[in-house]
């Protein structure tokens, strides 16, 4: 049987920052209940003066030998989010800084959106005279049918403005330059690299399990969106879709990875961003991990 061989997974950050108020995106979360964990006294998560979440908005490069793949493309360039200061109207250097980790746009062959949120779709597109155009011009870019459906229908309503209309201007885009690939869940994109169905932050939320046939990491999107949870993985963040389904969700990929050398990379913690689950059911834990050399991880 051919495995795949060694990879890099690459980080590249958009923006990082302690930025955001706990209840913000934790209704469940108090300031007292932060202070008392593990989290609330780690400077790299938690910014115990402001009360401020440290967090990241970063895309991951997984380098096969076979292909180049984009995970989660973040805020983007141009984009006319009102709502939040810091995604409206960017204009940051996120296209050089990928290609200054030796990924320009053009040698990406697919782009994964974990889930189709205003911070995981931005840089799909980028505004060229006036239009919007794939920003990755030989890619594919992956979606979940069952994302995509959910979202096709919210552009349509008049909840539209609950993802910051970015349907419009990062999603249509691709489909109608035919660059989009509608998969199913558990997508196969090659031996040991493939989708996994997550629901509940979003209806067809997916994680990627990345794997040489040893080493395992999971590329989890928003399925945990701080460290925060881990010790709390009840809480489910004021932007899931089924608090109820996405707790359930959490529960079972933690209950999967806990005590395993696995590696779990989220879309939002701050640097160091990889870490391992230890623990269980009774009270998960983490370390993190700043490189490892099995994955290469960079
Ligand atoms: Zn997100």
């Amino acid at each position: 049987m051919h495995l795949p061989g060694p990879f890099d997974i690459i980080r590249v950050v958009e923006l990082e920052g302690a930025f955001r108020v706990p209840d913000f995106l934790f209704p469940d979360a108090t300031e007292e209940v932060i202070k008392a964990s593990k989290v609330g006294s780690d400077p790299r998560f938690y910014n115990a003066e402001t009360n401020m979440l440290f967090m990241s908005f970063h895309t991951l490069v997984i380098r096969t030998q076979r292909h180049t793949i984009l995970v989660d493309t973040c805020i983007g360039n141009d984009k006319e989010r009102p709502e939040l200061l810091d995604w409206h109207h960017r204009s940051g250097p996120f296209l050089a800084d990928l290609a200054a980790a030796g990924v320009p746009a053009e040698s990406i062959d697919f782009v994964l959106c974990t889930h189709l949120h205003a911070d995981h779709v931005g840089w799909n597109t980028k505004l060229l005279d006036g239009r919007w155009v794939p920003t990755f011009p030989n890619a594919k870019y992956l979606m979940a049918r069952t994302e995509v459906e959910h979202w096709s229908h919210v552009a349509l309503s008049s909840a539209a403005a609950a993802n910051h209309r970015s349907w419009d201007d990062s999603v249509q885009p691709i489909l109608d330059a035919g660059q989009a690939l509608i998969v199913d869940s558990d997508y196969e994109i090659e031996p040991g690299i493939h989708l996994i169905p997550a629901p509940g932050h979003t209806p067809g939320n997916v994680i990627l399990h990345v794997s040489d046939g040893k080493e395992r990491a999971y590329l989890i999107g928003d399925t945990i969106h701080h460290p925060l949870q881990i010790e709390h993985p009840d809480w489910s963040s004021s932007f899931c879709f089924d608090p109820e389904q996405s707790r359930a969700t959490r529960k079972a990929f933690l209950d999967g990875v806990a005590e395993t050398p696995s590696l779990v990379i989220p879309a939002h913690f701050a640097a160091p961003t990889a870490v391992r689950i230890t623990g269980d059911a009774h009270g998960y834990d983490f370390e993190t991990v700043e490189k490892d050399q099995r994955l290469a991880l960079k």
